[in-house]
């Protein structure tokens, strides 16, 4: 056993399971401490994702004091200057997983540097991904631009290789802190409380992702083909924001998933969905400039409009057309939005309204429990027309149309939009057409601030420009 102390930098690791960091500090050392380390300035349009982080701090951290590990959590505006002053520290040995964000891998290079130097034990070990990002690429070398092929690849890739002996955390012999001025989870929480429906709804630790994902194995994954873009109904798994804070690790569902039969279609289209994360991690690393703008350069050219009227009526849910509003409201009061419902509100966005993707994204940002800078940057940029792979910017959502088909009954919008509970079914899409003394549109519901048709041309109009 090593005398040193184990530190273990917690990201986005809120596990024991395939927590291969804290796993090894807590193999080689009798005392560990876990830190996390705030930065307040990511989290500035974060708002949601600070509950989730808070929460799942205060559940980690009861756990961890029962194996007799102290997490804590140091405020810091720079972990560069965290770290130059860690390492004059004596006595300690250093563990952490990677993130697979330009800037943390960036700063892992700095960090692994000199840690060498000031010759501190230390190891790093891989995230939450099936394959590192530069297992997967082409025969020639270069990176994937098309979602297929790179999936063929690195699907075939994972299979192929011989997996880890699995191991697991032991209880360490004393508990002990080590680091001074440290904050409580609470401290992260959003000044505002609108986010108290949200403990309604989710509880951010492990055991729960673990549950939800054997639920969704054995009740809904069969049909997860056919149920997936129905936004009323239970058909995906959400179990987005466990795996963005790591709660839960790609290669458990891979394997869970595995293990109940032989792939099935359900199964096949499930997994090939951690594909695309795995798929947008791929091009986030080897195409940094999309995190701030357009992956395709013609797009920088696009003739955007500022349009805060616009803008405000789609992020409160009151562009009069029923779908959009169910699918904003959603976001804003649990965290989270249907992958269906979200290319509709973002392709209204981008094509209706002419507003560029990237206001749309900080929204998202902002109000989503599961957002991840290479999902939310590559999703926007799918609906957009700019990412790579994404679908062609002509080919415009009606979302009417959508609304019929994805949520045929209405009742999704009902759920979301209760001031059109009362509509038939006919015009529960289409409430302008609904002609009836006790609802009137503009007064109970807006009226649509564009009109289908002449958005459609005027966006395509726009196109032409680039
Ligand atoms: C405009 C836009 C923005 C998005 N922003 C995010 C984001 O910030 N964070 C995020 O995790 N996903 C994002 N997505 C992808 C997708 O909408 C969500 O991952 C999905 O809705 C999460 O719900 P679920 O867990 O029930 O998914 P399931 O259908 O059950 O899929 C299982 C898992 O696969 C992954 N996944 C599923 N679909 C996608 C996809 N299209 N791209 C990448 N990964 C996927 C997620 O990790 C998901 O939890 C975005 C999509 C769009 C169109």
């Amino acid at each position: 056993m090593n005398k040193n102390i184990g530190l273990f930098w917690l990201r986005d690791d809120f596990r024991f399971t395939k927590n291969e960091g804290l796993i090894e500090a807590t193999t080689n050392h009798d005392q560990v401490v876990v830190f996390y380390l705030y930065k307040k300035e990511i989290y500035k349009y974060q708002e949601a994702q600070k509950w989730w982080l808070s929460k799942s701090l205060f559940n980690f951290r009861k756990q961890l004091n029962n194996l007799n590990i102290t997490l804590e959590i140091i405020e810091t505006n720079s972990f560069k200057i965290f770290f130059d002053k860690l390492i004059e520290k004596k006595g300690f040995s250093i563990y952490w997983n990677k993130v697979y964000e330009p800037d943390y891998l960036k700063l892992d290079k700095y960090l692994l540097s000199i840690l060498k130097n000031k010759n501190i034990n230390h190891k790093i070990f891989k995230g939450n991904t099936l394959n590192e990002i530069d297992e997967i690429k082409k025969n020639d070398g270069t990176p994937f631009k098309v979602f297929t092929p790179f999936w063929r690849t690195a699907e075939k890739y994972y299979i192929e290789k011989i997996p880890p002996k699995e191991k697991i955390i032991k209880k360490c012999k004393k508990k002990i802190n080590y680091f001074k001025n440290c904050i409580d989870p609470d401290k992260i929480l959003p000044k505002k409380n609108w986010f108290k429906n949200f403990e309604k709804i989710w509880f951010p630790d492990e055991q729960t992702a673990l549950k939800e994902l054997q639920s969704f194995i054995n009740e809904r994954i069969t049909n997860y083909s056919d149920q997936r873009n129905f936004p009323n109904r239970p058909g995906t798994s959400k179990l987005s924001p466990f795996i963005k804070f790591g709660q839960l690790h790609v290669q458990t569902i891979w394997s869970q998933c595995i293990k109940k039969k032989s792939k099935n279609i359900g199964t096949t289209k499930f997994l090939t969905e951690i594909g695309w994360r795995e798929f947008n991690h791929s091009l986030i690393n080897y195409f940094p400039y999309m995190l701030k703008g357009n992956y395709s350069k013609k797009f920088d050219k696009f003739p955007w409009l500022k349009n805060s009227k616009f803008l405000n009526a789609w992020k409160k849910g009151l562009t009069g057309y029923p779908i959009v509003d169910a699918g904003m409201r959603e976001l804003y009061s649990s965290g989270w939005m249907h992958n269906r419902v979200r290319m509709i509100v973002g392709s209204f966005l981008v094509k209706h309204l002419l507003i560029n993707w990237k206001d749309g994204e900080k929204y998202f940002r902002n109000c989503l429990l599961d957002y991840s800078p290479a999902s939310n940057v590559a999703g926007w940029q799918w609906v957009a027309g700019c990412g790579a792979d994404a679908a062609p910017y002509f080919r415009i959502f009606n979302p009417i149309l959508q609304g019929e088909k994805f949520d045929k009954e209405g009742d999704y919008v009902k759920k979301w939009v209760p001031e059109l509970k009362s509509l038939p079914k006919k015009f529960i899409h289409k409430p302008w057409e609904f002609i009836d003394k006790k609802f009137q549109l503009g007064r109970d519901y807006p009226h649509p601030i564009v009109k289908h048709e002449d958005a459609r041309e005027k966006a395509l109009n726009a196109f032409k420009k680039i």
